[in-house]
């Protein structure tokens, strides 16, 4: 008989390939597999003519393969399959992009089940990579869909999840009775059985329940056990005296009124000899990086080393080359870190900030390598903090003896989620913008404007401005109708660019799969003003401040959230000149015509991001790649609050009585934690 310690070849169909390839999914045993949960559910029963089709449908097709034709075009460089498929009642297009290898995975004359959402192409009704079986071997019902990888089909992964599927009754409750009681909690076992085959909405729902209070007390008390390890004990405390004001006064501009009172929360801090752990949150542009700046200097008036990161390369380095002279006028030495220096540079910067030459240590997530040794650091800031792991954040704050930690952020949070996620975090918020700021102008256009569109561009770069234009990041899957970066930037050469194309400008592509030097090496040229437009995928970074560039210019932007549209547009309107975003939308969706209309009328970060958790379906602006936490297969920070919410109960519970989880009883949840935050973490348990 099977074991959930099994390794999954001995599982019918699962050779030494499909275990390689179910390695990548973390799948090792049967145990692994049955862990291995649905992303949805589609509902398979449904069977629709060709003839009653509508754009956007999903749904199932039974048809028979007309004629299979291979696209080329772009010079080659991107495919096509176009299969021509029929029933009784018309014609419709099953389309593949860059699948050469379906190439002979049809049958002229043989019917096909076909699923997926229908839409409208130039030459009529199509379906975009579908997912499809020969009709005979059809699978009706509700099925569970799971996120795959190369060489595993649904159908297989199914097949194998129905031969594991005797084995649920071997699943053990790892969580002490009371937490299972007090929070009831549906046995494991039949939890995991309604996962993968529900038996009605009622088992599914209590089902779901059970393996997202897992989950975020998994995430709870790792956190717990993590942030445990690098508190206590009693902090810095920095000089009283109001030393910072010679800065402030020093500074091109008055604080806003926001800012002095963030100033002040932050000296109340430091002045005291408890150790500070604050989040400052503001909008983009909101003008943080003058308050860190202000902290720093109280750090090194009172004796103390003072160090930022920030999460790029380039974002870096303009703080670096912002601060440092500024710094110098008060006689304070700022060192720079990133991963590409020269060995020489870095050997003697780090001989430097360990003998206490250096005063403020700037730089990437080089600055928590470990041979990275301070004197006397009283003060760590992170900037971008979502942009960062915890752990990070926290090896860090370890480069000190209990150093006072500040972290930014322009990506809004609700309180309570704040002391979930950060603990005993407080939290400053600057909600007002420095004087004399002009709101983007930003306006929602269809396809049919592009032209006007950029004309208006042309406009701006003729009066020495520059510009972006950014593409959303697509899947394979869903690459109908988006235009790519490499298109966009085909075009745009064409015909701005003087180099290469008709215009008398210099255009740029810079997307995610770039090396990281080339991305800086071309981030740096915008920043100096030698590229006037730069087309990009999303990955032009959170923070960059070019404050010529006053045209923002996003395709397809039904594709992006309303977060990140404003997060991107905020890469604008930094300077004196008024500055425009435009927005292309392709299609009707009601969503996206929505979410240009926000856009168009707001350009308050927490109002849209209100806005965006309100439209969104299940997408994660708080969701937690955003704030460096480990990836959550079923939760959703805010959606789940309430289940978050029980699930710190029982974790603070649970860590009172039981601080490194090292009783037998708490030997399942230990595991878990540990599964759940890896092994590189600090949590060597
Ligand atoms: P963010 O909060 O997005 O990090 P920055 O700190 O980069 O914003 O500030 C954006 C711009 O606003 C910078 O050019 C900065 O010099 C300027 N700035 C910051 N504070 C003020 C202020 N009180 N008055 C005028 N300009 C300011
Ligand atoms: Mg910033």
């Amino acid at each position: 008989m099977m074991q959930l310690d099994d390794p999954i070849t001995v599982l019918k169909g699962v050779g030494p390939k499909k275990a390689e390839a179910l390695h990548k999914l973390n799948i090792r045993s049967i145990d692994d597999l049955i862990r291995y949960l649905p992303r949805e559910y589609q509902d398979r029963t449904e069977v629709t003519p060709i003839g009653q089709l509508r754009s956007g449908q999903q749904t199932t097709v039974i048809a028979t393969v007309q004629r299979v034709v291979q696209n080329y075009y772009r010079g080659a460089r991107r495919q096509m399959l176009r299969v021509h498929v029929s029933d009784e009642t018309g014609a419709l297009s099953i389309l593949f992009f860059n699948a050469r290898f379906l190439k002979n995975a049809f049958q002229e004359g043989r019917a096909y089940a076909f699923y997926g959402t229908v839409s409208q192409v130039r030459t009529g009704l199509a379906m975009a990579h579908p997912q499809f079986t020969p009709a005979e071997e059809r699978e009706s019902g509700i099925l569970p869909i799971y996120p795959l990888t190369q060489g595993i089909t649904q159908k297989q992964l199914r097949d194998w999840q129905r031969q594991a599927a005797p084995l649920y009754g071997q699943v053990r409750e790892y969580l002490p009775e009371e937490v299972v009681k007090r929070n009831r909690l549906m046995d494991p076992a039949m939890a995991i059985a309604n996962m993968h085959f529900p038996e009605n909405r009622d088992r599914y729902g209590q089902a779901k329940f059970r393996m997202i209070f897992d989950e975020l007390l998994a995430l709870q008390t790792g956190l717990m056990i993590v942030r445990s390890r690098s508190t206590g004990g009693s902090g810095i405390a920095f000089r009283r005296q109001p030393l910072e004001q010679e800065y402030i006064d020093g500074l091109a501009f008055p604080l806003t009124r926001a800012q002095k009172r963030v100033v002040r929360q932050i000296m109340e801090d430091l002045e005291s000899d408890r150790i500070m752990n604050r989040l400052v949150q503001g909008d983009v542009g909101s003008g943080k990086t003058a308050v860190a700046e202000i902290a720093m200097f109280k750090a090194v008036r009172s004796g103390y080393q003072a160090v930022l990161m920030a999460p790029t390369e380039i974002l870096a380095r303009q703080h670096y080359e912002g601060i440092a002279p500024a710094f110098a006028r008060y006689g304070i030495t700022c060192g720079f870190l990133s991963g590409h220096m020269r060995a020489a540079d870095r050997r003697q910067t780090l001989q430097k900030l360990e003998s206490g030459g250096i005063d403020v240590l700037i730089g990437t997530h080089a600055v928590i390598q470990p041979d990275v040794v301070f004197s006397r650091l009283g003060l760590v800031i992170t900037d971008e903090q979502h942009r960062f792991g915890v752990d990070q954040r926290i090896r860090l704050r370890e480069k000190g003896s209990n150093p006072n930690v500040l972290v930014m952020t322009a990506t809004p949070i609700p309180r309570t989620l704040a002391v979930v996620l950060y603990g005993d975090l407080d939290l400053s918020v600057i909600d007002e913008m420095p004087p004399g700021r002009t709101p983007v102008k930003t306006r929602s256009i269809g396809e049919e404007s592009r032209e006007d569109c950029y004309r208006f561009v042309e406009q701006q770069l003729a009066r020495g401005r520059q510009g972006y234009v950014v593409t959303p990041l697509i899947e394979l899957s869903q690459t109908l109708e988006v235009r790519s970066a490499e298109e966009v930037a085909d075009e745009l050469t064409e015909r701005f660019d003087g180099r290469h194309g008709h215009g008398c400008y210099r255009v740029a592509l810079l997307h995610g799969a770039m090396k990281q030097e080339e991305k800086d090496r071309i981030m740096e040229a915008f920043y100096e003003g030698d590229i006037d437009l730069l087309v990009s995928t999303v990955v032009i970074e959170v923070g960059i401040n070019v404050p010529n560039a006053t045209v923002m210019v996003l395709e397809n932007a039904e594709r992006f959230g309303l977060a990140q549209m404003h997060q991107l547009r905020g890469r604008v309107g930094r300077g004196s000149h008024a500055s425009y975003c435009f927005l292309i939308l392709h299609g009707e969706s009601e969503v996206a015509r929505q979410r240009g209309e926000i856009m168009e009328a707001s350009s308050d970060g927490f109002l849209i991001a209100e806005e965006d958790l309100k439209l969104r379906g299940p997408g994660d602006i708080f969701g937690t790649r955003q704030h460096g936490l480990p990836p959550l297969v079923l939760s959703d920070l805010v959606r789940h609050a309430d289940v978050l919410e029980k699930a710190a109960d029982e974790a603070k519970r649970l860590m009172a009585e039981d601080p490194q989880l090292g009783r037998p009883e708490h030997e399942g949840l230990r595991r878990r934690v540990k599964r759940m935050f890896g092994n590189d973490l600090m949590l060597d348990l």
